[in-house]
């Protein structure tokens, strides 16, 4: 699924995607009588590649096997962005990697969006000149620590059209390689000048989609960036077929997955793609995810007014989560309206009361603030950047000072009914 994702960068792209050009990039010719790793060889890209890989290839460009381990440093500690500024490693090895077309693969940031609680959306300019969004989402614990979360994204675009995601209106442009995901964690840490702490694969597309890239980049973030599989999260609407696949690696990371819906039918009308994949077939494959690899898996469930909020929902919910989940995390996810959509989010008070029932079923709910999700939504009075001024869930009001006083278009959890 990607609620985060979808919600918080797609307008971005959408703007951007009319200057957008889809010339290819011509692929630079190799060092002649230099041979290199297969799987660099391909993108000529070092993100992405482990330590041994970097070793391998300085020893293939007739460097010693220990300049590997220094260009690991440079990518991985130091984050330097382009070979030309490797001055630790000699300058005919730095010539000859970008004669025979090698780079570094850190692409430019194109236009960042900040909100008032901090959080701060990317629009990242790959080498192709397509656009995918990322968001940092920093929060501070009482102690002062600062988590920073990076939502990335796994593909431009998405094919699978869920009703309520403006990314899935948008269409579907390619896959992202494993290095333009890696990457995007990489220019977060740029902004924020902070270590990313958690991951989750809630931007743009379907990661399980783009499995061997996701999966590619997870080693590369947990082994060479060093943040926990357990602060990895992997989202899915639902792919037949795939939640076993990922399974089989017995990865520690969470897996996330976005019903929306308690039943097949109403699920089907939210998310088209659950045609191909019955509901208790997927909650078979949660739970045999949770067997396989002893991590819960987390359900999202977007909140959608007069669709899926009602009381009768959440019973049924409660039901089926303790018929194959039992124990489940559930994250309440208020929608965040988009352009030419006709749902609503609901009210706020409404929906804790509907939903006690999954609470008192002993499922851990979570509300996500709808605040990270409106980003993007320029409000109705606030204009300029597109940068909604509102402070959040408890702020009903918009903070525009010729408007004081008046709904926001953007804060759409009223106080009351
Ligand atoms: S359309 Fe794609 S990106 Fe949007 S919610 Fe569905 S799976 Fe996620």
């Amino acid at each position: 699924m990607a609620v985060l994702h979808h919600a918080c960068a797609v307008p971005l792209a959408r703007a951007a995607a009319r200057s957008r050009s889809l010339s290819a990039v011509a692929a630079p010719a190799m060092m002649t009588g230099v041979s290199v790793p297969s799987k660099a060889r391909e993108s000529r890209v070092l993100i992405g590649m482990s330590e041994p890989e970097l070793q391998q290839l300085a020893l293939e460009f007739g460097q010693e096997k220990y300049r590997g381990k220094q260009l690991y440093h440079l990518l991985y500690q130091r984050k330097v962005k382009d070979i030309g500024d490797f001055s630790h490693l000699p300058q005919v090895f730095r010539n000859n990697l970008q004669e025979a077309g090698w780079r570094v693969g850190r692409s430019p940031i194109y236009h960042t969006v900040k909100a008032a609680d901090g959080t701060v959306k990317l629009l990242i300019k790959l080498e192709d000149n397509r656009l995918i969004e990322t968001v940092g989402i920093p929060v501070e614990d009482e102690n002062g620590s600062v988590r920073l979360t990076a939502c990335v994204s796994s593909q431009v675009g998405c094919p699978l059209k869920c009703s309520f995601c403006a990314t899935g209106k948008g269409g579907f442009s390619r896959n992202l390689l494993s290095h333009e995901i890696v990457e995007q964690v990489l220019a977060i840490e740029e902004i924020f000048k902070h270590r990313v702490t958690n991951v989750v694969f809630m931007g743009m597309g379907e990661p399980m989609l783009n499995m061997k890239s996701v999966l590619e980049a997870h080693r590369c973030l947990n082994k060479d960036i060093n943040i926990g599989q357990r602060m990895i999260t992997i989202s899915t609407v639902g792919v037949p077929n795939t939640i076993r696949r990922l399974a089989s690696h017995k990865l520690q990371s969470t897996l996330a997955v976005s019903l929306h819906a308690p039943n097949q039918k109403l699920r089907e009308s939210i998310v088209p793609s659950a045609k191909s994949y019955p509901l208790d077939a997927l909650m078979k494959d949660c739970q045999d995810y949770f067997h396989q690899t002893s991590r819960r898996v987390s359900f999202e469930y977007a909140l959608l007014a007069g669709v899926n909020d009602a009381e009768e929902h959440a019973i049924e919910l409660a039901k089926l989560l303790r018929e194959w989940a039992r124990g489940s995390h559930v994250n309440l996810i208020p929608f965040n309206p988009i352009d030419g959509s006709d749902y609503r989010r609901p009210y706020k008070k409404a929906v804790s009361r509907q939903f006690k029932h999954l609470s008192l079923s002993f499922f851990t709910i979570f509300f996500t603030s709808p605040w990270h999700f409106q980003v993007h939504l320029p409000c109705m009075f606030c204009e300029g950047p597109g940068i909604c001024k509102c402070s959040g869930v408890s702020q009903s009001y918009c903070e525009c000072s010729e408007n004081k006083g008046i709904r926001c278009s953007c804060c759409l959890w009223p106080t009351e009914e």
